[in-house]
């Protein structure tokens, strides 16, 4: 074979038994370990007593984890299914605003070398500073939320955004996110990772303009694209739910879909899951692993 031919071979190899990435591979079961308490941007949708919004459904708080508690967690999930083939790290805050904790699960987890693909979801503000880590320590999967690619959308979803020592608001903060979510997408996909956008449908914000989210990631190297529906409920007490706004129809996140879909493949059966989910998706099952009962 050509080095080419090796090269998607071993890439369609990896999409292959990755459960979020393909629906064939759906036998295998991820766990996410919830290590990022810290996140660096303020998203409207978000909720910081939950998970983040990035990989996970509103709604329910994970336990934070030392990375040695990761670890041991992973290990016995390993033992009772040991179709895990995924490790994520995807919360509850942003993976790459506690670069240290997320870091050393990755490459304690990588140490014990068991056939396994290891994945970071991040806001994508600090990815260019760590994707060359991540590669190091084996990350071949990386999801990056983008929401928009236009700043002025961007000041409606983001109050604000924490970079270089400078609380940012406006349209400044999410042109810095914009630029450097786009820069880090590029960096990533440059590096042979398999890189998933998730884009949070927001009716009236960002729904007219998800096919050119869709259209400016694949030119940057992004192979799955996941429109996700924004959960409003002023229950979840979100700052779009108090601000009154409210989640997409059925057939609004089929519109998306299918706009966005005219350039990226679309995802359709993300179960949008906590920053600690274990097991193959839809299926979570936490409540049996915890023996202390407080997860
Ligand atoms: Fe919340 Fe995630 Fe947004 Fe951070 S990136 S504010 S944790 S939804
Ligand atoms: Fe990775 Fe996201 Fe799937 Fe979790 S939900 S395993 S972070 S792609």
């Amino acid at each position: 074979r050509t080095q080419m031919g090796e090269l998607l071979a071993t890439q369609q190899a990896k999409i292959e038994t990755h459960p979020c990435y393909s629906k064939q591979a759906h036998q295998y079961a991820r766990i996410h370990l919830p290590v990022a308490p810290a996140c660096n941007i303020q998203c409207n949708y978000c909720n910081r007593k939950f998970d983040c919004s990035n990989e996970s459904r509103p709604g329910v708080v994970s336990k934070l984890m030392s990375p040695a508690e990761a670890v041991a967690r992973y290990q016995k999930v390993k033992m009772r299914i040991p179709e895990t083939r995924v490790v994520g790290i995807a919360g509850p805050g942003d993976p790459l605003a506690n670069p240290k904790s997320t870091i050393a699960t990755l490459k304690a987890v990588a140490a014990l070398k068991h056939e396994l693909h290891l994945c970071v979801s991040t806001n994508g503000l600090n990815l260019l500073d760590h994707v060359d880590d991540l590669k190091a320590v084996g990350v071949d999967h990386l999801t990056i939320t983008i929401n928009c690619i236009d700043a002025d959308i961007g000041s409606k979803i983001y109050p604000w955004v924490y970079f270089n020592h400078k609380r940012l608001r406006g349209r400044v903060a999410a042109q810095t996110l914009i630029d450097r979510q786009l820069a880090g997408l590029k960096a990533a996909a440059d590096l042979g990772m398999l890189v998933k956008i998730n884009t949070v449908l927001i009716p009236g914000i960002n729904d007219h303009h998800v096919a050119a989210v869709a259209q400016e990631v694949k030119r940057l190297g992004a192979m799955l694209h996941n429109v996700m529906p924004l959960i409003a409920e002023a229950e979840h007490g979100t700052y779009f739910g108090l601000m009154g706004q409210r989640s997409p129809t059925e057939s609004e996140i089929a519109a998306a879909r299918e706009a966005a879909g005219q350039s990226m493949e679309q995802m359709s059966h993300c179960q949008q899951c906590r920053a600690d989910a274990v097991g193959k998706l839809g299926q979570d099952c936490h409540a049996d692993l915890d023996d202390d009962g407080s997860s």
